[in-house]
């Protein structure tokens, strides 16, 4: 076939070295060289100093946290309070002495507990809320449980849809403008789309509502791959919820972050039980890690990855891929903020998505060939989704790129 187009960085070079050194610090990537794990939308892998703290905390300090008197339960609560703050230096918390973090399992209870805890008790009768109908149903359920609850309680708020552009899979930010009234008082939002991986453009979100309206993001698909700075004034935000688990953490771990400036202060309600004291630990081992690669670098490499197999599928005919940010900037010149970071959903006309994932995993690749959780929308259905972290390489994509040939 066609040769194939160049990789996308212009030093391709100096990147391939540092990209191979991280690579080598997954197992369970360097343990399977004839598979390529391109699911990491879903989960990351871990490298080995993250598995390395965790077996350390597991082996010299394992207590629980915020109780007892005694050396290893101190260590403990120590551990995940520095962690907290590990959380707030990692984003670029700007006033790490006003914010709160939070840890989850995950941005699903990092949204749901947005939504319980600070949102319901803050909102009045009449009151608006503007959320995304089309994101993950993560960044949906939380809201419309929201209503329900203060409705039980005689509070009647209206939910409206942030709206989509039907092409490019980017909101609306026209129409945007159209929806936001005196009684706007929340607004829910995602910062890269599990789907599509186009960015969001949260910044014309604010310009939007203006300078009082508290914006949570959904950062599942940011944090750990693209730089998230909360000191950028493009990235005014009050939540930022995360999956410390998509950011090479522990199963089971995330977390929210909140500004505490508009609206009242975020806190949990209730007893709070054990946390999950190792899957924190993992968290900033992992942070660490992320930092020591840098979010500038591994931006760079997945987005090079992303551009190679998008600008090659887009000229297969069988195939089409979901929302079109890249496609477009790869004539036009859009910014990069616009294309596809790390993800790429695509189908092809006869091949049902099934059929297509089993294929592919014959072949070793592993994609999600399933339901991706959007609500509401058609869109994702039969189709396959490839998501990429730094450790993925130009050869997978290469590999990939033949098999998909060779099916068209
Ligand atoms: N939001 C987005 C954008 C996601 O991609 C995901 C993960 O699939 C989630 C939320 C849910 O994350 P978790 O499974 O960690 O709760």
């Amino acid at each position: 076939g066609r040769p194939l187009p160049p990789t996308g960085h212009a030093d391709d070079g100096p990147d391939r070295l540092w990209q191979r050194k991280l690579r080598e610090q997954f197992p369970i990537v360097t343990a399977h060289p004839e598979s390529a794990y391109l699911d990491s939308a879903a989960t990351s892998q871990k490298p080995q100093a993250v598995l390395d703290a965790v077996h350390a905390y597991l082996t010299t300090t394992n207590a629980n946290a915020g109780r007892g008197t005694y050396p290893w339960a101190n260590r403990t609560t120590r551990l995940v309070e520095e962690t907290r703050e590990r959380v707030k230096e990692f984003l670029g918390d700007p006033e790490p002495g006003r914010s709160t973090v939070h840890f989850t399992s995950g941005t699903s209870e990092g949204l749901r507990t947005v939504a319980r805890d600070w949102l319901v008790p803050y909102l009045r009768d009449g009151d608006e809320i503007l959320v995304p109908f089309a994101d993950h149903r993560a960044n949906l359920d939380p809201w419309l449980e929201a209503r329900r609850l203060l409705a039980e309680r005689g509070v009647g708020i209206q939910v409206r849809a942030l709206p989509h552009q039907a092409v490019s899979g980017d909101y609306d930010h026209r129409a945007l403008g159209g929806l936001v009234g005196p009684r706007t008082r929340f607004v829910a939002a995602t910062h890269v789309h599990h789907v599509y991986g186009g960015d969001m453009n949260v910044h014309r979100i604010r310009e939007a509502v203006g300078p009082d309206v508290p914006i949570c993001l959904d950062a599942a698909q940011s944090v750990g791959h693209l730089p998230v700075d909360l000191a950028d004034p493009a990235l005014d935000v009050d939540f930022v919820v995360f999956s410390g688990h998509k950011a090479m953490a522990l199963p089971g771990t995330g977390a929210v972050w909140a500004r505490n400036a508009r609206g009242p202060g975020f806190r949990p309600a209730g007893w709070r039980g054990t946390p999950n004291t190792v899957g924190i630990v993992s968290l900033g081992a992992a942070l660490d890690w992320l930092d020591e690669a840098g979010a500038d670098r591994i931006a760079r490499w997945t987005d090079g990855l992303t551009t190679r197999l998008t600008d090659r599928l887009r000229h297969l005919d069988p195939y089409e891929i979901l929302g079109c940010p890249t496609s477009l900037a790869a004539d036009s010149a859009l910014p990069a903020a616009q294309r596809r970071h790390g993800i790429v959903t695509f189908r092809h006309r006869d091949i049902p998505s099934d059929d297509l994932g089993f294929i592919l995993y014959s072949h070793g690749f592993m994609v999600r060939a399933d339901s991706l959780c959007q609500a509401g929308a058609d869109d994702e259905k039969g189709s396959v989704r490839v998501s990429l972290h730094v450790y993925n390489t130009v050869e997978e994509i290469d590999r990939l790129l033949a098999v998909l040939t060779s099916l068209a």
